[in-house]
């Protein structure tokens, strides 16, 4: 939505503006909704062990992508993990791991 300054909009609810600009958000590759960036897992290429890797605490250094906790199944479907991090990665690797982390 544009923001026009001085609008209604603008003056009215600037609580509303605040909280959009301090939460940081990040698509989800399962459902490709964007989402509160806490409210995401997310996934990280580990370059030691040539897999992909969950980053709960979403810390750990390369390119990452993110899903919602229930997303998993949409997301080994897609096969969007490779295609977010951009590299080719294990579709049975990633299932198995999404499985076990209980994010399917
Ligand atoms: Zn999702």
């Amino acid at each position: 939505m544009a923001l026009t300054p001085g609008s209604a909009f603008a003056v009215d609810r600037p609580a509303r503006i605040d909280f959009l600009a301090v939460i940081p958000v990040r698509t989800c590759i399962g459902c490709r909704r964007p989402a509160a960036k806490p409210d995401l897992v997310r996934l990280v290429w580990d370059t030691a062990a040539g897999a992909v890797r969950v980053d709960r605490r979403q810390v750990l250094p390369g390119r990452g992508c993110y899903l919602h906790p229930g997303c998993g199944a949409a997301v080994v479907k897609r096969r969007a993990v490779g295609r977010a991090l951009r590299r080719v990665v294990d579709g049975e690797q990633v299932a198995t791991l999404l499985a076990a982390e209980g994010l399917t």
